[in-house]
């Protein structure tokens, strides 16, 4: 491929491909891949067509720009100056809150933009950002990211989640954060986890559905990222969603202790969010490194949101790198394709099935509602990851080579 190319042949996941009425069906290989000819034009694609059998395979495998949808830029690549040895939520906690404390608008800059180029090589075309909304970097934190959400506008979109103890928004401070967070098109966030205080949880959680109501704001909760009193949180958001009518968009991250609750009743508390349309955004890597840690054991139960029990009830769920380098996770480099390999084994989601590829692709577009699904359609944008791979298996063995198309334009990396 070069520079001037409009026109590429790859594999692509027959669930991502959408033919014009009346196209002969694509052969399909053994991991769902299908042979397509793109082209594009003026920023977006022409009608895909299939590729005959007899041509030589391609040797690229080619993907939507993908969306990624729970990450924390403000405090990523902070490992260094602030790590957490012992590798617990505790530690986590403390750590996070000592580097807080010393938060500056150039520091968040520099390294949420060193964040952005990374995720932008690596394909990626969105993300939702948490951000740690109280205490001394808060405001710091909130400057810095408007201004990259700015600086990135036209590559990425960015989208910014007021990250706070749950109980803030029944404060004069919370009420006026949530004013500040509707004025720049955000959304309100909080972390609900054990020790859980069930009835002033409620009265919370009632006042700050109350408030996304009122300010227009859609809501992404932290909650149940525990291996400990399972689901407490989630029960008490779905009585509340019993009771009262919310139409802002809910999403529940983390959910992990929901996989520790016994399969029935684990199946009925999905079933209960897909009545309330609550999406799920699953957070393995974090996840299996904080949670269920004994000293001196290797952890063989790990807690993590029931994903496909999750989907087989009905609910949207997304899959997310959420740490990087920071205190709650030393790893990851905002790449969806290695957090596809690691899920592998993390999750058992296998790309090569529909519901298995969905939550890097279709379902995190639809959670952060984004104007393109991710399918490749006849005038989609010309939005393209490109992976030199004959296979999934050769995208995830290794980090690939990769191009990737951005309104019609290939990236230039280093440039930019
Ligand atoms: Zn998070």
């Amino acid at each position: 491929m070069n520079a001037g190319d409009n026109r590429l042949e790859a594999w692509l996941p027959r669930s991502l491909l959408n033919l014009p009425l009346g196209s002969a069906i694509p052969s399909a290989g053994f991991e769902g891949l299908s042979p397509v000819r793109l082209h594009w034009r003026n920023g977006h694609l022409l009608a895909p067509e299939p590729l005959p059998d007899h041509v030589d395979p391609p040797e690229w495998l080619v993907l939507p720009r993908l969306a990624e949808p729970h990450v924390h830029l403000d405090k990523a690549f902070t490992w260094a100056s602030n790590p957490n040895l012992a590798g617990t939520y505790e530690g986590a906690m403390s750590a996070n809150r000592l580097e807080h404390s010393t938060r500056t608008r150039a520091g968040v800059l520099e390294r949420g933009d060193r964040a952005l180029h990374l995720a932008c090589s690596h394909g990626l075309r969105a993300l939702r950002t948490h951000i740690d909304s109280v205490g001394p970097g808060a405001t710091a934190s909130w400057d810095a990211l408007v201004e990259l959400r700015e600086r990135w506008s036209g590559l990425l979109d960015l989208q910014l989640v007021a990250l706070v103890p749950v109980s803030h928004w029944s404060s004069p401070e919370g009420i006026a954060l949530a004013q500040r967070v509707a004025d720049v098109g955000g959304l309100l966030g909080g972390v609900i986890g054990p020790p859980y205080r069930q009835r002033p949880l409620r009265r919370d959680l009632q006042v700050l559905l109350q408030l996304a109501e009122r300010s227009g704001c859609g809501l992404d909760l932290h909650i149940d990222e525990a291996s400990v009193e399972p689901a407490i949180g989630l029960v008490q958001l779905l009585k509340l969603l019993d009771q009262q009518q919310v139409d802002v968009p809910i999403t529940c991250s983390h959910l992990s202790s929901l996989g520790l609750v016994p399969v029935a009743e684990q199946q009925r508390l999905c079933e209960r969010m897909a009545e309330h349309r609550v999406q799920v955004v699953a957070l393995p890597l974090t996840n299996a490194w904080l949670l269920g840690r004994r000293a001196g054991t290797t952890p063989i139960t790990r807690p993590l949101a029931p994903i496909r029990g999750l989907q087989r009830a009905g609910v949207r769920v997304a899959v997310g790198c959420d740490n990087v380098a920071d205190p709650w996770f030393p790893a990851g480099c905002f790449d969806s394709v290695a957090l596809m390999a690691s899920c592998l084994t993390l999750a058992q989601l296998a790309p090569w099935q529909r519901l298995g590829l969905a939550p890097f692709t279709t379902a995190s577009a639809a959670l952060m509602d984004l104007a393109w699904d991710g399918v490749i359609a006849e005038g989609a944008p010309a939005d393209l990851l490109v992976l030199k791979a004959g296979s999934w298996s050769e995208a995830l063995m290794r980090p690939s080579q990769r191009r990737i198309l951005i309104s019609g334009q290939w990236w230039n990396t280093q440039a930019s």
